[in-house]
């Protein structure tokens, strides 16, 4: 355990929260960096004699620290856009071990993927197959590809982050599929080298990934016997972590078990695109209590943490635990937990028992390593927290606090 009490403080390893929201300021986003490589290595090792790659998800948490703690430990890299490449890059990140994916991407993106050598493309339309070829083709490059293939199932998860159903935007559906295949033999500067699937995000059961790993090995025999050479199959990413107590998140070690009796015999490397279960429990918020109000129906408690630190809660309804900094063993209060931010929307809770805190007291938001800092934003002209990682008894700042003239950068009057 990464966020553990001892006698009644809060620490992160070795380190004292509180000591870090002293000198850094709050809010501040803290990670654990021992978390984060447990995390990864719970993949690795469990794929430990077979070909693979665990390519993290940048988009969960793309700073460099923490790019460059995964690459250092032999991570690959699941990459959304030409910034998350530059970022992979800049990190120290290997471009070779490198899978470019989604929806939309840009003529000048697949360029600049192409001239850093990526390892494959995650094609998701017809379209975008021919523009991947011209452009490998003016380049005079041969390139991998996988398609993302929507296999139809249920991800079983907020509407937001289910992506393996027909009617999302995401894939190719696995009736349509083979045919894109055939026709892409005719796409010279490209090779069918993988199949590649991604049904959502937050899965708290793996049955719908079995199932969906049971279609994709049935579509990889019938790519195989009509003469494509399939060598890898990209399960996605999607495990779900345990933001309540009560959540049974599942074991990385058990899903990539499963996952590996599916591939048994069939002679595939296996690509995982993990991205909230490596970071996500990595991560606090810490934000200092500014205010207590009562309506006389409602109690809140008003922190200088608010949604443009965190939007999870708004945007997803998504729950986080708060826990006080210092424990007292004063009895809780049911509270809203609100932020500054000028919207009612504006709350990391709603009706929560949370402790008895006052004015000048500290909490940590809890499993914010995954989209938190990430989709930060300056509504209100807020600056950006600054981040903080924490190895052993040892901690620093990796991202400084954004100032006022920040703000403003790249504008004009
Ligand atoms: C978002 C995303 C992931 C990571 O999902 P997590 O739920 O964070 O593990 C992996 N692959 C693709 C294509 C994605 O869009």
């Amino acid at each position: 355990m990464s966020f553990t009490y001892e006698q009644s403080a809060l620490y992160c390893e070795a380190v004292a929260l509180a000591d870090i929201a002293a000198r850094a300021g709050t809010p501040v986003y803290v990670y654990s960096s021992q978390s984060i490589l447990d995390s990864f290595r719970a993949y690795d090792d469990a794929l430990t004699g077979i070909p693979h790659m665990v390519c993290y998800a940048v988009k969960a948490n793309s700073t460099l620290a923490i790019l460059s703690l995964l690459a250092k430990a032999g991570s690959g890299f699941d990459i959304v856009s030409g910034g998350e490449l530059f970022r992979v890059v800049k990190a120290g990140g290997d471009p070779s071990r490198v899978v470019f994916s989604g929806v939309g991407k840009t003529p000048e993106e697949v360029d600049y993927a192409l001239a850093q050598g990526i390892h494959s493309f995650n094609a998701e339309s017809e379209a975008e197959l021919s523009l991947i070829d011209a452009i490998a083709n003016r380049r005079g490059v041969k390139v991998s590809f996988a398609l993302r293939v929507n296999p139809d199932v249920d991800a079983v998860t907020h509407p937001y982050t289910a992506t393996g159903l027909r009617d999302h935007k995401f894939g190719i559906d696995i009736s349509d599929v083979e045919g894109v295949y055939e026709r892409a033999r005719s796409l010279k500067n490209l090779v069918a080298h993988g199949v590649s699937c991604h049904i959502g995000s937050q899965l708290l059961s793996t049955s719908p990934m079995m199932d969906a790993s049971d279609k994709m090995m049935a579509l990889v025999g019938r790519l195989r016997a009509s003469g494509h050479c399939i060598q890898y199959f990209d399960a996605g990413g999607g495990l779900g972590v345990s933001y309540k107590p009560a959540d049974q998140a599942p074991e990385i070690g058990q899903f990539i078990a499963s996952l590996r009796a599916k591939l048994a015999a069939k002679d595939l490397k296996v690509m995982i695109e993990p991205g909230r279960s490596i970071v996500g429990p990595a991560g606090v918020l810490l934000t200092r209590v500014l205010y207590r109000k009562s309506t006389g129906r409602k109690e809140f408690v008003i922190v200088d943490a608010a949604m443009n630190d965190l939007i999870r809660p708004a945007l997803y309804q998504s729950h986080h635990e708060i826990i006080p900094l210092r424990e007292t063993g004063r009895a809780g209060v049911v509270a809203d937990v609100v932020g500054p931010v000028c919207e009612t929307g504006d709350f990391l809770a709603r009706g929560r028992t949370v402790a008895n805190v006052m004015p000048g007291d500290l909490m940590a938001v809890c499993t914010v390593g995954a989209y938190g800092f990430v989709q930060a934003s300056n509504y209100n002209s807020r600056t950006r927290p600054p981040e903080v990682l924490v190895e052993g008894s040892q901690w620093r700042v990796v991202r400084t606090r954004e100032t006022y003239d920040d703000l403003i950068r790249g504008e004009q009057i």
